[in-house]
């Protein structure tokens, strides 16, 4: 994953926050932008440590015996999660039926939508590198963002087919493999898990190594349907995720602790 660093993600924590956002749906070419206007006074900004209380209190802010921070499963974010997976679930239960033959699919990016950051952002403050994310995949398993690895494993036995489309560099395939394993959720071998190839892009992402992030993330859903699948739902938690087509219906997971163009 690229992101910005937190002066840069957090002017658009406000803007995200009236994203169109309906039934946990999100509206095909609904997604908010940032905005790059210079505030004229500071009353225009929300203070950065007061931003940084209300995230860790949404998240249900909870401190191990090591001084880890982790998100509680009785948070406000858990409950709103919750509250998504069950819409997603009876959408899922509806559609699960193969026609035209047809296999049923579903698509879930990996950070903050099947795997939660919250630790790893607090250890950082919120200031994302990529040095320290791989350093953080590679010795660290995170857990599930809540409830998500049981829906994903429900939907398995209804028949879907799991995909998950990360931004994540090619490199860390076998550390993203084996933590979403680590935490239940569906089989993320090769033919499941896509990661993005700066290096060496696939031969079916004509927009190659110049890919952005809905050019890389549309272009590889449009791949997967290419093999024969029609997917039914596509969740993430940036709307770089969900814009694009070829998702389906689309969920959007909560994440007001940065913002991915
Ligand atoms: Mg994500």
């Amino acid at each position: 994953m690229v992101r910005k660093t937190l002066g840069n993600r957090s002017k658009t924590l406000a803007t995200l926050a009236v994203g169109v956002v309906v039934g946990g749906a999100v509206a095909g070419g609904g997604f908010a932008v940032a905005d790059t206007k210079a505030p004229r006074s500071d009353r225009q900004i929300t203070n950065m440590t007061d931003e940084v209380n209300d995230i860790k209190a949404y998240y249900g802010d909870t401190v191990d015996a090591q001084g880890e921070h982790w998100a509680s499963p009785t948070s406000n974010y858990a409950k709103q999660v919750a509250g998504i997976e069950k819409d997603a679930k009876q959408y899922l239960q509806g559609h699960a039926r193969h026609d035209k033959g047809k296999k049923k699919a579903i698509v879930l990016d990996v950070d903050d939508t099947s795997l939660s950051t919250y630790n790893y952002e607090l250890e950082t403050t919120f200031v994302y590198t990529p040095a320290s994310n791989a350093q953080y995949i590679a010795t660290k398993t995170m857990p599930a963002v809540f409830g998500m690895n049981t829906l994903a494993k429900w939907a398995e036995q209804q028949g879907y087919t799991v995909f998950f489309v990360t931004g994540r560099p090619e490199a860390q395939r076998s550390y993203t493999a084996a933590n979403l394993a680590a935490v239940g959720f569906p089989t993320a071998d090769a033919s499941h898990l896509y990661l993005k190839n700066k290096e060496n892009p696939p031969a079916y992402l004509a927009c190659g190594k110049t890919c952005t992030t809905i050019e890389y993330k549309s272009g590889t859903r449009a791949h997967i349907e290419s093999l024969g699948y029609q997917i039914v739902a596509n969740f993430g938690d940036q709307y770089s995720d969900l814009s694009g087509g070829h998702s389906g219906k689309t969920y959007k997971i909560p994440n007001p602790m940065y913002y991915l163009p």
